[in-house]
């Protein structure tokens, strides 16, 4: 198809900053879209967090003196560019450090949904100096969700921006962005008030992610199966009746892996490389993992790997009981890489406590431990109640570290059940959200470890899985070249 103008705003961007899986797609869908030819520009905050020493960070001449008006008082900003690893394009960072030189990437501050508001002007604003019309603005989460009405009622006016088209994609519904109504003016809202929704401000409040809703002109999510789950009471989060409403501009493409960052045979976080061909390296990488962290290593016993934010989501608590049981009547190790809720951490702290040697909690983030877990793990555990795409289960397949998760989401997408008689199957799936079925997937995940011939055709069965992102592109691409009304081809 003809080339793409695409405006590609975000909070995370990977390598530069990442919380989560938005920062991973962030940093993978805008390269590859460029490889297909697409004139991909990528606007994300310059926190202060980001190492710009080393890098080839430069100021852009003529994005140097930019500046917003959000309620009483005018931000300066200007533009620095960096390449993005692995591809030809640049990313644009917004550097206005009055917002965005704070210790983290999000913050609890009172001008939370001002830093993020700036961000979405920023974009445009610096569209407009480039004199670059984009076909197709895509907004990512709560942060950047107001894209699409300023799209429409504060740059209608410019003539650049008349052929664009808007996309909203939504990572996690959960996280909305909702701020109390005297904020509206400080996001550029309070001009038009009749356009958003009128119960909400009557009750106080307004949403980032409910406004995108409204005026998005398409509709992402990051699987088919979370696009229809969260269209339900159930799941919606309060936002179902409006995504119901617009229906037919909803659509779910699971997200790509960024195979050249996560693939076994090429892997700079870990020491012994291995394909599908050689799963004797992988137990190399086993060992390394337990002798790393302090495991005792024993090849007959499987090691349980997560790497999570420690939140509700995740399904955390399904393992309090799970977990602790499974230690007392089998042998297993568990190696934990994350950091979120206290009483989640204090749970794998005492975990550790009571069985030295054989539960390892690792807190906080870290990059090469997580390619560590994928590779060293036998089983990846991801019992999530909830989940829009999830990326490490995908991982965990190509690393040939069978996943045990919940039927949900992305997660019901991805995986498949392992049947030991057909030989067919990737993983271990359970429907309900309790402790039982968890135990029931989870004890038929140890079981299968013990039958090395079945063990190794399921390992084989999931890392000859392609989930990457040269084949989800296709899926965007078409969506794109429907907005902007252009024929797709292949
Ligand atoms: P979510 O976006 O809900 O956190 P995903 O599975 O979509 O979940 O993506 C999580 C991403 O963040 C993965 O790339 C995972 O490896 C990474 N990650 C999560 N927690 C940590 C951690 N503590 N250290 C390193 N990487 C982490």
């Amino acid at each position: 198809m003809d080339p793409l103008n695409i405006l590609f705003v975000s909070a995370e961007v990977a390598p530069f900053s990442k919380t989560g899986g938005l920062g991973d797609v962030s940093g993978a869908l805008p390269r590859y879209l460029a490889r297909r030819g697409h004139d991909v520009r990528v606007f994300t905050p310059l926190y202060s967090k980001i190492q710009t020493d080393g890098r080839d960070f430069q100021s852009v001449s003529f994005l140097k003196t930019l500046s917003v008006a959000l309620g009483g008082r005018r931000y300066r900003f200007r533009i620095f560019t960096a390449p993005l690893p692995k591809s030809d394009i640049r990313i644009y960072f917004v550097d206005c450090p009055a917002l965005f030189h704070r210790p983290g990437i999000y913050t609890q501050n009172a001008d939370e949904p001002v830093r993020f508001a700036l961000l979405t002007h920023a974009a445009l604003l610096s569209a407009q100096s480039m004199g670059w019309a984009p076909d197709i603005a895509h907004a990512n989460d709560w942060h950047t969700a107001l894209m699409p009405f300023y799209l429409k009622w504060v740059y209608a006016w410019d003539a650049i921006f008349r052929q664009t088209r808007s996309m909203l994609t939504i990572h996690n519904i959960a996280y909305q962005g909702v701020y109390p109504s005297r904020m509206l003016g400080d996001v550029t809202l309070a001009d038009r008030p009749e356009l958003l929704y009128r119960e909400d401000l009557e009750a106080g409040h307004f949403g980032f992610l409910k406004t995108g809703l409204l005026y998005a002109d398409a509709i992402t999510t990051v699987s088919r199966t979370y696009a229809r789950e969260i269209q339900s009471a159930e799941q919606g989060r309060g936002l179902d009746a409006v995504l119901r409403a617009r229906t037919e501009n909803v659509f779910g493409i699971v997200n790509g892996v960024d195979y050249e960052e996560w693939d076994p045979a090429h892997d700079r976080h870990i020491p012994h490389p291995y394909t599908a061909d050689d799963l004797a390296a992988k137990k190399q990488n086993t060992e390394a993992l337990c002798r790393g962290l302090g495991l005792s290593y024993d090849p007959r016993v499987p090691v349980l790997g997560i790497v999570s934010r420690l939140t509700a989501q995740k399904g955390v608590e399904l393992l309090f009981e799970t977990i602790p049981q499974m230690l007392r009547w089998r042998d297993a190790r568990l190696a934990v890489l994350g950091s979120g809720e206290s009483h989640y951490e204090e749970f794998f702290h005492r975990l550790q406590a009571d069985y030295p040697g054989r539960v390892v909690f690792w807190r906080g983030y870290n990059e090469p431990l997580s390619h560590l877990i994928e590779a060293g793990a036998d089983i990846f555990l991801m019992p999530s109640q909830f989940e829009p795409c999830g990326l490490n289960q995908m991982y965990s397949l190509r690393y040939g570290t069978p996943p045990v998760v919940r039927r949900t989401g992305g997660l019901a997408d991805t995986v498949t059940l392992w049947n030991k008689e057909s030989g067919q199957g990737t993983g271990f799936l359970f429907d309900h959200f309790n402790a039982e079925a968890m135990r029931w997937a989870l004890t038929y995940a140890m079981d299968s470890f013990a039958d090395s011939a079945g063990w190794e055709r399921l390992q084989k069965n999931g890392m000859s899985e392609d989930w990457s992102w040269e084949h989800q592109i296709l899926e965007y691409e078409r969506l794109y070249a429907r907005l902007a009304g252009r024929p797709a081809s292949a």
